[in-house]
């Protein structure tokens, strides 16, 4: 993989009043990786990603974070589209009254390929039978496993160059939490960097190129996927071996 990176975060904190949940991390995304986040609740992770989506007030933050060589800093959430880089929040965010069909359009609002936005429904759908299916449908109506589905499937409407994931794999079945790794995967065969934040850490590491334990606001580890996978601190630690 090519060494220039799509995403650089320099001595990161960020303070919610007393509560230091982020102490000053570095972290990096190169170009085509795809990189797994992992640490227990309440270490920092989504705070993170709320860090680099501009999500956070920016008296809360401190530290650099660099997005294809340009600073974040003031970065609007409604911006960041047009950068091509799409988050799927923790808790999904679909637009629960726009129905599935809309809410895939929506991803692709940036796009004026009209062919090419259809090619790309009609292929979420085949990806995704269940929201196929349920098209026309409100997507508040969803169950949380169908929100999650259409919630990656949107954010993959705006073709990104950075794909941020917030806990894919939470509150799905088995077979949907395959499914949504499935996609992961792919998308990033297909080349699509992607910073994917998991407290399944095996699933996440198995996915991953390389990867980053978070423990209470710091970063512990870091290294190849691989490597972590057979590190005794993180067996014992997070894959419950
Ligand atoms: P989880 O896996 O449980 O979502 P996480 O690693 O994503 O955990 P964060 O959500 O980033 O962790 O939370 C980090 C710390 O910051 C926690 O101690 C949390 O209680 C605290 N925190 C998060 N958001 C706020 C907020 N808005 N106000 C105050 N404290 C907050």
């Amino acid at each position: 993989l090519a060494n220039t990176n799509v995403l650089k975060i320099s001595g990161l904190k960020v303070a919610y009043g007393g509560i230091k949940a982020v102490k000053g991390i570095d972290l990096e995304v190169n170009q085509g990786e795809l990189v797994a986040l992992i640490g227990a609740n309440g270490a920092g992770k989504t705070t993170t990603l709320k860090a680099i989506t501009g999500t956070l007030p920016e008296c809360k933050v401190e530290g650099v974070i660099t997005y294809q060589g340009e600073s974040m800093k003031g970065a609007k959430s409604f911006h960041l589209v047009e950068r091509k880089l799409a988050m799927v929040p923790e808790g999904r965010g679909v637009f629960t009254r726009m129905t599935i069909e809309e809410n895939l359009m929506m991803g692709a609002f940036t796009r004026n390929d009209k062919a090419g936005i259809e090619a790309d429904v009609a292929k979420w759908f085949d990806v995704f039978p269940r929201l196929k299916e349920r098209a026309q449908q409100l997507a508040g109506t969803l169950s949380g496993g169908e929100q999650q589905m259409l919630a990656m499937a949107r954010a993959l409407m705006s073709h990104p160059k950075l794909l941020l994931l917030d806990e894919p794999s939470m509150g799905l079945s088995p077979i949907m939490v395959d499914k949504i790794f499935e996609v992961i995967r792919n998308v990033s065969a297909e080349g699509i960097t992607v910073l994917l934040v998991e407290q399944n850490a095996k699933l996440a590491l198995q996915a991953a190129h390389r990867g980053y334990v978070m423990d209470s606001g710091t970063i512990t580890m870091t290294g190849q996927a691989s490597a972590m996978l057979d590190d005794p601190r993180v067996k014992a630690a997070y894959l419950g071996e």
